[in-house]
């Protein structure tokens, strides 16, 4: 990578709509913006899961020295805020039957997601936050079609072959679990943990802050890099000896990466808080969300009035990859339009229930599903790049920062160094043409799992 003396930003975090989970909670603690000059030995940049696992591991390795986090919006604004808050443990494809050494590539990857869970879990703990919030109860993976039954044999197979525990559920218990009479098959794995995931990221921060000094919208635009770093934003700069970059796809927009990186947009849609009288017709128990079986499918959450917030549904689907970093107001259109839709097949009950919210997400992918992570300058470290379950793998690449940064190796960096770089991708408009007709094929197959 060539070295950089100066850093200019050029752009900034976008998010289409509401963050609908930090929207249903009381007023958020608000953090100062940045408006003077200051020093720190570590600055840290986003305030997502793995800005706060980097925060939270670095004040545990060097809790003498002060530590800096910038957010260029509020926290619990971005995507830390707005996914559906499934932190899971097993990869979403398991290849173990399909190529050697891929057995042991699956069981790295769980070892490390568990690790990131656990460390996840241990924040819940110090930082007190109740099951309303962090939840272990693992996760069910559901179908609704016989194609999707066939995906949840395969995954079976998988976990068989890997030695991980499961339990089926069939259409009767989904019926009794989530009140709908869609799913002909549940899949159950007890590794997961469902968080709320604004109040999550709140709580961490609240707990964090004791110990980390938090700067809300105060967007990073330019970092001049020399034997100390000047890590500049618009009202204020902070000089620094080590820079952690948390900003995932962001990381591009600071000239890392170029070419290397997918920018997927995702969707979601809220209800209302839904009346005594529908929670009745609803049926089903309060709390229970459902991965689709299809990789493209419907992501469903019933969510039960935590802090208050009322009890309510959320469908997220629809996929899009938008390498500007933005998503389109077609792009919202047509996943309001898909989320109805899945959300009249499973809830025929509840017809009439207008959804709240709508909003969408950032997500970060490579071609080689490698993060964008290292050193990539005189210490400047890059957190970047989830390549999906970003909850749990940008906690793990957070704490993996700071650990690299700090200690250089420990046994779980050195599994988790994967020293491959991201591959370098098509040239656009091919790549955006093509990946995105791939996307709406797919999701036309998957039928009524969408
Ligand atoms: C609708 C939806 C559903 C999802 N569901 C799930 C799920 O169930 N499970 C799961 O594991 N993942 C899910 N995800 C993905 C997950 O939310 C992300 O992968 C995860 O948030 C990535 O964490 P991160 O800390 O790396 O990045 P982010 O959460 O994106 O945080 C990066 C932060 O950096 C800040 N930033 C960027 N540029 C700057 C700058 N110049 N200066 C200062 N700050 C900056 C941003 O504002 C942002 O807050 C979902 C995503 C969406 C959109």
């Amino acid at each position: 990578m060539a070295k950089k003396n100066n850093i200019a930003v050029k752009r900034l975090p976008l998010d289409p709509g509401p963050a609908a989970w930090n929207s249903i909670l009381p007023e958020a603690q608000k953090y100062p913006t940045l408006t003077s000059d200051i020093q720190a030995d570590w600055v840290i940049v986003g305030g997502g899961f793995a800005g706060l696992a980097a925060a939270e591991r670095l004040s545990q390795l060097v809790g003498n020295e002060t530590i800096v986090l910038v957010e260029a919006g509020r926290l619990a604004e971005g995507p830390a805020g707005r996914n559906s808050g499934f932190m899971i443990d097993l990869p979403h494809e398991l290849n173990s039957e399909t190529y050697a050494g891929a057995h042991e590539q699956d069981l790295r990857q769980i070892r490390l997601n568990r690790a990131a869970i656990d460390f996840a879990r241990d924040m819940a703990r110090e930082y007190d936050i109740g099951p309303d919030v962090f939840d272990s109860c693992g996760k069910v993976t559901a179908a609704g079609s016989d194609k999707g039954v066939a995906h949840i044999e395969s995954y079976r197979k998988h976990l068989e072959t890997l030695g991980e525990r499961y339990e089926l559920r069939s259409a009767a218990e989904m019926k009794d679990w989530t009140g709908s009479d869609f799913y002909q098959k549940g899949l159950f794995t007890p590794g997961a943990v469902m968080i709320q995931p604004a109040g999550f990221i709140r709580q961490v921060a609240h707990g964090l802050s004791k110990r980390v000094s938090i700067y809300e919208n105060s967007p990073v635009t330019e970092m001049q890099l020399g034997a100390d770093h000047t890590v500049l934003t618009p009202r204020g700069k902070i000089r620094t000896k080590g820079v952690i970059l948390a900003v995932n796809g962001h990381v591009q927009s600071f000239g890392f990466f170029p070419g290397r990186l997918l920018h997927v947009f995702t969707y979601a849609s809220m209800t209302r808080a839904l009346s005594r009288d529908e929670v009745k017709r609803l049926g089903g128990t309060k709390d229970w969300g459902v991965l689709p079986a299809d990789p493209m499918g419907t992501t469903v959450r019933r969510s039960s009035d935590c802090m208050g917030s009322g009890d309510r549904i959320v469908i997220r689907n629809h996929a899009t990859l938008n390498q500007s970093i933005e998503a389109t107001p077609g792009n919202m259109k047509r996943a309001a339009m898909l989320q109805d839709r899945s959300f009249a097949n499973r809830f025929p009950m509840l017809t009439g229930v207008d959804m709240e919210y709508r909003w969408g997400g950032r997500l970060c992918l490579t071609l080689n599903s490698v993060p964008a992570f290292g050193e990539v300058e005189n210490r400047v470290w890059s957190a970047c790049c989830q390549n999906g379950l970003g909850t749990v793998k940008g906690t793990l690449s957070g704490m993996m920062a700071a650990e690299q940064a700090v200690l250089g190796h420990s046994e779980l960096l050195d599994q988790f160094i994967d020293y491959a770089v991201p591959s370098r991708l098509p040239p656009d408009p091919f790549l955006s043409i093509g990946a995105n007709v791939t996307m709406r094929f797919k999701e036309w197959q998957a039928g009524i799992e969408l």
